[in-house]
């Protein structure tokens, strides 16, 4: 253990520690442990019952212990007498395989017996809404192009401002704030950093953004397409592939700036993309922002189908800058540690396979779409995805036992979704 816990707390003066794991459906579980009781629990682990959250467990399973990485530790900015630990669980003796952050580190340490260091950065939007979950919280918040709007952002100030300064604390070196393409929506971005580093800061910026909109009488929500005729929450993320201090993807020579490598990586990620689908598009909500009509701003500004571009935001790809490039697939309802490891697994194959990527397209998708002739779409819905992903050889022996288990989970809820009767359905076949 790198870091003894009992004696951080008596130095920062933490009275409580939030032990907290993320399962399969991307729910943040925890144990809120006094700091006397730290010792034992940091060796041992917190014990939970697996059954009762995401993990595709029994009731006759025993207990998970989850067990606390003293290097993830977070003081919660709002309440700094608590500090928050990512943690592992545990099951017989042995990481749980399921479980999203198990894999993800399983998925680090494959990459880096290859030399491999994959650096992610992630764009998290979101809206603030009321707390009644309907309708946005700022009524005045009303025009048709709101990317930007200066007041709508400053009537938020006090909330955008305490995150900022949460983050600002805590070292993650965040560098702007906006109003984002849909009435009561937000974007904050702070510094990439090594792949388990962003995932621990993104299931951490969730639960704060949460916490602090709290605070203030709103409610957060990155859920895909809260509101159908505004863009939906994205989740994109810039990724590169580092050898100790040295990008690899960065080639001055290169298209674009982007290495042999880096297009290879692209490759894969193109090659898995209708998989990749089931994991960063992990709702069946999530199928109402790609895809998706026009909105009232003018676009989605999300993809529709598995091509990639430069400095253009209608792709599923796109490299604005020599050495990375965004993903622009993934939502908000992705789960931070499974998204990372499933973006790696995928290039690391287009690596491993020296896929190629195919041809850059630079037309504007939304408009033009129709002239790039036969470009494949994404999956339309997540049982299209979720079949995807079970026919992927790929993702499901890098992944290992999270995507059996995922599968399953999702495929019950694609079922329970199903039996529900929609009022447009009765609009529309009453009368047949
Ligand atoms: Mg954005």
């Amino acid at each position: 253990m790198s870091r003894n816990l009992a004696e951080i707390a008596k130095e920062k003066n933490i009275r409580y520690f939030l032990i907290s794991y993320t399962d399969l459906m991307g729910t943040q579980r925890a144990k809120l442990v006094p700091a006397a009781a730290i010792g034992t629990m940091a060796k041992n682990g917190a014990g939970f019952a697996g059954f009762a959250t995401w993990l595709d467990m029994t009731p006759a399973d025993p207990d998970i212990l989850a067990i606390p990485d003293p290097d993830s530790l977070i003081q919660l900015p709002w309440k700094p007498e608590v500090g928050w630990l990512a943690a592992d669980p545990w099951m017989n003796g042995e990481p749980v395989a399921q479980a999203p952050r198990n894999m993800l580190k399983r998925v680090i340490a494959g990459a880096a017996e290859r030399g491999f260091q994959l650096k992610s950065g992630v764009e998290c939007e979101f809206f603030l809404i009321s707390s009644d979950g309907e309708q946005v919280g700022d009524p005045a918040d009303r025009q048709t192009k709101p990317c930007y709007d200066q007041s709508a952002l400053m009537r938020r100030y006090e909330v955008i401002s305490e995150i900022c300064d949460g983050m600002l604390a805590l070292g993650w070196n965040p560098y702007q704030n906006d109003h984002e393409d849909a009435n009561g929506q937000f974007e904050m971005n702070w510094d990439y950093n090594d792949a388990l580093v962003t995932a621990d800061r993104h299931a951490f910026f969730k639960y704060m953004v949460k916490s602090i909109a709290e605070k203030h009488g709103l409610r957060a929500t990155f859920m895909p397409k809260p509101f159908s005729s505004l863009t939906g929450n994205g989740c994109h993320v810039h990724v590169s592939l580092w050898k100790g201090d040295r990008n690899l993807f960065e080639d001055e020579n290169g298209e674009l700036g982007i290495s042999a490598l880096g297009y290879a990586f692209i490759g894969g990620i193109i090659h898995s993309a209708d998989a990749l689908t089931a994991i960063l598009n992990s709702t069946v909500n999530s199928y109402k922002r790609i895809n998706a009509p026009r909105t009232l701003s003018g676009a989605t500004w999300s993809p529709n189908t598995v091509t990639y571009s430069g400095n253009n935001r209608t792709h599923m790809i796109r490299i604005p800058e020599a050495g990375r490039f965004e993903l622009r697939l993934a939502d908000g309802a992705a789960n931070p540690y499974a998204m990372q490891a499933a973006i790696l697994a995928a290039g690391l194959d287009g690596i491993q396979s020296n896929r190629d990527p195919g041809r850059r397209l630079d037309i504007n998708m939304y408009t033009d779409g129709h002239l790039a002739g036969d470009v494949k779409k994404l999956p339309l819905n997540l049982l299209d995805a979720l079949r995807a992903l079970e026919s992927s050889k790929l993702l499901t022996e890098s992944l290992g036992a999270y995507v059996p288990a995922y599968l399953k989970l999702k495929h019950e809820e694609w079922n329970e979704f199903s039996r529900h009767l929609t009022q447009w359905e009765r609009e529309t076949t009453l009368d047949c």
